[in-house]
């Protein structure tokens, strides 16, 4: 078929990588996240008014898997680039990847997030867990109290394994389920609950009672045989 204008694409190509972008993720990184690194894409942002720092795009969308890295956060522009808002980006790009529901902000999310971050340590002389926010839980709604405690508990247990980064991810994602279908029962539970205390008070009810019943005939019968005694003296 003819077309009346040329057509483009857009293909990437390999470059030497901005020294900031480098100098945050070394080599010996990769060791200690227990991970394979992840192909970065450098972007400019789309507009002058998105703040963006990063975005994980669905596999099939990509040439190499990659994630995309701002070039405002590898380049100096009015301030020198920082290694742990890049190192924290990439890693929060890389949760994304990781799992197999790439684009929720849930606790499976923030578990995986947290895996990377605690085993990269400190940053700068600050602990990267603590770039870790409010946002990184948004789809957990009225669940994010219990979605960061599962979430901190988790990745506190796997961070110390020497398992891959790409297997704690599947374990995570397997036990996030697990914890759904938990949380899904807790009303039921409730209700079993106060039903059971419900019932318990009803029992201890009914004990007061049959001991107020036994105690009056107790007196009664006391009374009779003080009586029954009164009346031999008298006889
Ligand atoms: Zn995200």
């Amino acid at each position: 078929m003819q077309v009346s204008s040329p057509v483009k694409a857009l293909r990437q190509a390999e470059v030497t990588p901005p020294p900031a972008l480098a100098a945050a993720m070394p080599t010996h990184l990769f060791e200690r996240l227990r991970m394979n690194p992840i192909p970065v894409l450098v972007m400019d942002s789309p507009s002058a008014h998105t703040l963006w720092a990063g975005f994980c795009a669905a596999s099939e969308y990509t040439e190499q898997g990659e994630i995309a890295i701002g070039r405002c956060l590898v380049e100096p522009t009015v301030r020198q680039p920082r290694r742990s808002a890049i190192l924290s980006t990439y890693l929060h790009e890389a949760a994304h990847r990781l799992l197999p529901d790439q684009h929720h902000h849930n606790a499976a999310f923030g578990a995986m997030m947290l895996v990377l971050y605690l085993r990269a340590g400190s940053i700068d002389g600050a602990d990267l867990w603590q770039s870790s926010g409010l946002y990184d839980y948004q789809d957990e709604a009225e669940n994010l109290p219990q979605g960061f405690n599962w979430a901190w508990r988790t990745a506190n247990e796997l961070a110390t394994t020497e398992l891959p980064a790409e297997e704690c991810a599947e374990i995570i994602a397997q036990r996030y389920g697990k914890w759904q279908e938990w949380l899904a029962g807790a009303a039921e539970r409730k209700q079993a609950r106060l039903a059971k205390a419900q019932a318990n008070a009803q029992y201890i009810e009914s004990l007061k009672e049959t001991r107020f019943l036994l105690a009056g005939l107790g007196f009664m019968a006391g009374m009779l045989a003080g009586a029954m005694i009164a009346l031999q003296f008298v006889a």
